[in-house]
C-alpha cells in the first residue's frame, strides 16, 4: 500500500488527487490537506470584483467532493515538511506520512515587496477571492 499526499485544493491540487486516485491501486491511499475548507475557481475572481457573481457563487464545498471520491481530506495548513522521515506537518502539529509527495500550494503574494501595494494598500486585487470580493 502507497500514501499519496497532496498540499493544496486549488485548480492544481484537487485535478491531480483525482487523477491520481485514478492511477492508483485499490489499496493505496490519496490525502489532500488544504488550509481552506473551499475551492474557489480563480479565474472568476474578476467576476466578484465587478459584482457579477458573490464570492460563495464560485466557491465548493471540498469535503463532500473528496468523500465521494474515495479521498481523504485534512483541512488543515501544511505547516512544515519533513522529508528525512516522509512527513508533512499541519498546523494543529499532527505529522502525516506518506509515501509520495506532491506540493501544489500555488503562487505565494508578495505585495509586501513594494510598500503600499496590495488590498490592504492602495492597489486592487483579483488574485484571491477574499481580495476580489
Ligand atoms: C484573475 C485570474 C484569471 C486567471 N485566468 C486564467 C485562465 O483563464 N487560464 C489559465 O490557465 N489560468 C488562469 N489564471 C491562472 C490560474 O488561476 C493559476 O495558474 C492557478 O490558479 C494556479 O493553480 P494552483 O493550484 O497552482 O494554485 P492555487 O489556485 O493558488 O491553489 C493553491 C491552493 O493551495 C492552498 N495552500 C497554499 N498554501 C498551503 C499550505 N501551506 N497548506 C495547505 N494548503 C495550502 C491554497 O489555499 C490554495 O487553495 C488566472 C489567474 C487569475 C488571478
Amino acid at each position: 500500500m502507497a500514501k499519496i499526499v497532496i498540499v493544496g485544493a486549488g485548480i492544481g491540487g484537487i485535478p491531480m488527487a483525482f487523477e491520481m486516485k485514478e492511477l492508483a491501486r485499490k489499496e493505496d491511499e490519496v490525502v489532500v490537506i488544504a488550509d481552506t475548507p473551499t475551492f474557489h475557481f480563480v479565474p472568476s475572481n474578476p467576476w466578484v470584483g465587478v459584482n457579477w457573481r458573490k464570492p460563495e457563487d464560485i466557491k465548493v464545498e471540498l469535503a463532500p467532493v473528496f468523500k465521494k471520491k474515495k479521498i481523504t481530506f485534512i483541512q488543515q495548513q501544511a505547516t512544515r515538511f519533513h522529508p528525512e522521515n516522509n512527513q508533512v506537518e499541519v498546523a494543529d502539529g499532527t505529522l502525516v506520512d506518506y509515501d509520495y509527495l506532491i506540493i501544489a500550494t500555488g503562487p505565494k503574494l508578495a505585495f509586501d515587496e513594494i510598500p503600499v501595494l496590495g488590498p490592504k494598500g492602495f492597489t486592487q486585487s483579483v488574485c484571491h477571492v477574499d481580495h476580489a470580493g
